[in-house]
Formats: C-alpha cells, structure tokens, sequence
C-alpha cells in the first residue's frame, strides 16, 4: 500500500468518513487515520436533517442509513418540549423538521451516531480510491511547499511512520491534534457548566412516555437550570435511551445520584440501568481559521458547541460537502487560486451565526421564559407564553437556512454575509440550497445534477447555454446542461438559467447572460478571490 495521498484524513468519525467518500467519489486518492478499530458506542449525533441526508443520497448511503435505523418509521422521530418534568402538565411538539420537508429532496433521520458511522465506513470501503490506518493515532502534523507529513502511532504497537500527502484534513473532533499541531488557535465562550451524558436501559420510561407517540426526544425545561437543558432522546424503541444536562460543578461519575437526578427531571421514579455515565463542559469553542497553507479543519475540529437542536453532526457534514468539491477541483486542476480559502469564507461565518443565532439563543430565550414566567405565580401568563412558544416552534426550523449570500466564490449580493440565518423558498437564489423539483418523467431534478457543477436551463436562450459549455471546457470545468424543463419548472425557480454548484448550492442565477459565461465560471470557481 502506498501512503502517498492526494489527502490525509485524520479521524474517521462522521465527518472524516463523509469526507472520504466525497473526494474518493471525485477519484480523489486518500487515507483515513482512525484511532478506533469500531464506531465508539455513544448514541450522539442521532439528529439528521433532511440536508444531510441529501448528502448521503449524494454519497451513495441514504438507503443503507434508513436502513440502519434503531426506531421503526412508524413510530417516530418527533421531539417535544415539556415544562417542570417529563411529565409534567405543560407540553409541546418541537424541532418539527416536516414544515421545512418541501425545500429538500429527502425525509430527515435519526439514528444513533454510531450506526450512521458504521454506514459510512462501509460505503467508502467500496470505494478503491478510500484508504484506512484504523487503530492508528496522529500525533504531530508538519506543513511544507510542496504538501503534507502526518507523524501516525500504531495504537497497539506503538510503532510511529510518517505519511506524506499533498493536503490534510483534521475531522479528529473537539481537541482536534492536526489543530493544535498546526498551530490554528480557536476562539471560546465558557459557560461555565459542567453536564453530564448518561446512557441507559429502562422498559418503565418507556411505558411512562406512552402517552407521547411518536416522540423520540423530550427536552425538559427547568426553572433551577436557567436555560439549559434535561435532554432525553431514544436510542433504541422501547428500551435505552441517553440524557445529558448540567450538574454542579465538582460532580464526579462516583460522587452524583444520578437516579434521583433521572427521577426529578421525569417527575416519577422508575427502574434504570446505566451503559454510560460521563462528564463534558459545555463550551462553544470556533477555530479563528478553517485552513492555514495545507491543512485544513472541519466538523467538531473547527467547531464544537453544546448538542442543542442537532446543529454537530449536521453542520460537520455540511463542511465535509463543501470542502470535499474544492480539493478534488484543486487536485484534478481546474481550482482557481482562491477557491480553497472560500471554505473558510464560507463554513466559518455560517456556523459562528449558528452558535450566536440559534444555539445561544435558544439557552437565552428559554432562560428568560423561565425567569419570567411561573405556572405557580400567575397561571394565566404562563399558559398565554407558553401557548404563545409553543406556536412559534417552526421559527427555529424555518429561519436555519444556512446561506452563502455575499460568499467571495458566489455571484451577486456582494454586501452580504454568509449566515445560518435566512428563510427556505423554491425560488432559485444565488448563495442558497436549491429546492427540489419533480420533473415530469417521474425523476427529480435532484437526480440530474452530475457531480460536478450544473446549468438548469428553463427556456434560455441556446447560444448562452452553449457559451457556458465552452467556457466550462475551456476552464476544464465539469459542467451538467440540464435542459428541456418547462415553463411550470420555470415558475418554480422563478428564472431562466441556474447555475448549481457541486455542493447544490446555487451560485448565479439570470434569465439571459449580461455578460460571458467565462466571467461567470472564473467567478464560482474562485478566480478572483485572494483572502
Ligand atoms: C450527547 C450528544 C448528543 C448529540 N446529538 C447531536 C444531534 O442530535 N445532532 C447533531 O447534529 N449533533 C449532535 N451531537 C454532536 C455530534 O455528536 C458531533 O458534532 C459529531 O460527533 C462531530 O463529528 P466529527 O466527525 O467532527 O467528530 P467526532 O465524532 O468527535 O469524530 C472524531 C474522530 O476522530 C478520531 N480521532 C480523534 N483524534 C484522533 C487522532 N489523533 N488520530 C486519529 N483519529 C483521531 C476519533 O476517534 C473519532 O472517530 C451530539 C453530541 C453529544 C455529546
């Protein structure tokens, strides 16, 4: 085996493995370092958004994921919002992920993190571009002109070797050694809050939760914890499950009663036994850069933060997306000189507007609902916030549409800023997710993309489709014509010509070309843009 890469990547978690299979389906060559010879059996990471299950239709493993899923689809995967206790008097339906469902070609998902890994790790060992060092640790990083060396320990040996690579990507999670080797510092906000995550098995909370149907993770709002929250979410229907919320600083696994804690935050007792019992600091912790020279960082490496409404993983392969087109155009030469600084331009800015916007937030407005508000001290203004919270629950799903509005490698609205903020709409908008379409052969645009960049064409007029066919292949750019869609698609999209990225991300969009495509393409594939 040869361990001269195109890419290193260090850590085979989720991140790391949906990165693998994006540049080994690009014929990108690489090498994953994974310090686990199996998934670790901690049921995170369960909240999948229909975003990135696009990607693992991308991918080739949406149907193995469905598959993998520990809750039958009849039961559900909603969650809900109760006050007090589990099971106390006051509740709603949350994270109701169906209101966004248009916008995306596929369902959502949930499933424990380490099922979803044991499905990615098996699609990019299909993959004979996709090579593994599993059971081998990275222990020091070193960055020069011409590429990368990667120091890696054979964990059970302790024999070390040097690989080389021409790019490496730390995917090894919050205290991320290719981050601290390279010497890319990170900006954190402690919240001062030591939490707890517990896994265990218990068949009487599951019998106590049947009055919810359908609901596969409960987040209790307590007075006493300001904000923060008692989470419970199902791992497997009808038996285990995993809780994490604060404890007082200085608890340690042997000095806490977790039981009593367990029992408070449902509101009864009932039979528990643990698989798990662990310790974590809240913090949010963002790297100040994504990449410096050859290294790059992405998933819980560049951003870790506390799981709250299932931003981790999610944005973790959103980063994986968005990297993984640029390093294969930089590999396979058609890169311009500033398109892989555009993933720090772009994935940075988004996820600090979900720390700020969402994550923050969230333990901000329910820390002052609960300050303010007091079934015990005015029933009535209780029940008219709580009822009034319970109705804009879809403003959480529906304003997280993540955007690169204003993005260096984005055509159009240069006075913006990329964002997790923004609405979902069908109507094609550079710098957004493109919304689905169903065509009438049955298909859906979805399927028509290609794997590179895609020009949607509802009418346009022919000599500017072709001006873009030359261009893309006078910049050796991969590039898709989608044509013959009619007029009820134009409507949709509400323009002529939408240009698509690899990531499905629109970057330029006009009914005619007021300029040549060449211009366009230069644009989008980072040309004209020096950070
Ligand atoms: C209780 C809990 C619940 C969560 N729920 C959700 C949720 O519902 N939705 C959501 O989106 N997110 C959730 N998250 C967050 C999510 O789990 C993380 O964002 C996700 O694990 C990040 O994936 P990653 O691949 O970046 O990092 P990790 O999962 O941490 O993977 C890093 C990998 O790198 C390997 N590694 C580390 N160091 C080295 C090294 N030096 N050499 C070689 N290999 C190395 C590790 O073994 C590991 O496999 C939750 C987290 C917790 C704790």
């Amino acid at each position: 085996m040869s361990f001269e890469q195109q890419v290193i990547i260090v850590g085979g978690g989720p991140v790391g493995m949906g990165l693998a299979i994006d540049l080994g389906q690009r014929g990108i060559r690489v090498v994953v370092v994974e310090k686990y010879l199996e998934p670790q059996p901690i049921p995170k990471g369960q909240n999948l958004t229909q975003r990135t299950m696009e990607h693992f239709h991308a991918w080739g493993a949406e149907k193995e994921l469905r598959a993998a899923r520990t809750i039958p689809k009849e039961y559900g995967i909603g969650g809900m919002t109760s006050y007090g206790t589990l099971l106390g008097d006051y509740h709603y339906d949350w994270l109701q992920r169906e209101i966004v469902r248009p916008y995306y070609f596929t369902d959502n998902e949930r499933l424990p993190q380490y099922a979803t890994e044991a499905v990615l790790r098996k699609r990019a060992a299909e993959l004979t571009t996709v090579e593994f060092l599993y059971g081998y640790a990275v222990t020091d990083v070193q960055d020069g002109v011409a590429g990368v060396s990667v120091k890696v320990e054979n964990r059970e040996t302790r024999a070390t070797k040097w690989l080389s690579g021409r790019f490496v990507v730390g995917c090894d999670g919050s205290t991320s050694t290719v981050r601290e080797r390279a010497g890319m510092t990170q900006t954190s906000r402690d919240h001062n809050r030591l939490m707890a995550l517990l896994v265990f098995r218990s068949t009487e909370l599951h019998e106590l939760l049947a009055r919810y149907p359908g609901k596969s993770f409960y987040n209790v709002l307590s007075p006493e914890l300001h904000g923060y929250w008692l989470f419970f979410g199902r791992v497997n229907l009808g038996n285990s499950w995993f809780f994490h919320a604060p404890v007082p600083i200085g608890t340690t696994v042997e000095n806490f009663d977790f039981d009593a804690y367990l029992h408070k935050a449902v509101g009864t007792k009932f039979s528990i036994e643990y698989d798990y019992r662990g310790l974590w600091q809240l913090r949010i912790a963002i790297a100040d850069h994504y990449r410096k020279g050859n290294v790059f960082i992405a998933g819980d490496a560049a951003h870790s933060h506390p799981p709250y409404g299932g931003y981790g993983v999610n944005s973790g392969f959103e980063d994986a997306r968005n990297l993984g087109w640029k390093l294969a155009a930089e590999l396979n030469g058609w890169a311009g000189a500033g398109l892989l600084d555009s993933y720090d331009a772009e994935r940075r800015p988004v996820f600090e507007s979900t720390a700020r916007d969402f994550i923050e937030t969230s333990i901000r407005v329910d820390g002052e609902f609960l300050a303010n508000h007091d079934p015990k001290r005015d029933r009535e203004a209780f029940e008219a916030a709580w009822s009034a919270r319970a109705k804009g629950t879809a403003g959480e799903v529906g304003s997280f549409a993540p955007n690169y509005d204003g993005s260096p490698v984005v055509c159009g609205n240069s006075g913006a800023q990329p964002t997790a903020l923004g609405n979902h709409e069908h109507a094609a908008r550079a710098g957004h997710h493109l919304s689905p379409l169903s065509l009438v052969d049955g298909t859906n645009v979805y399927e028509r993309l290609g794997a590179g960049f895609a020009l949607l064409s509802f009418g346009a007029d022919q000599h500017d489709v072709e001006d873009f066919r030359q261009a893309a292949e006078a910049l050796r750019i991969p590039l898709a014509v989608v044509d013959g869609l009619t007029s009820q698609h134009l409507s949709r999209y509400g323009v002529q010509l939408v240009l698509v990225r690899p990531d499905q991300f629109v970057c330029w969009t006009a009914d005619k070309l007021s300029c040549p495509a060449d211009t366009i393409l230069r644009k989008v594939i980072g040309k004209e843009f020096q950070a």
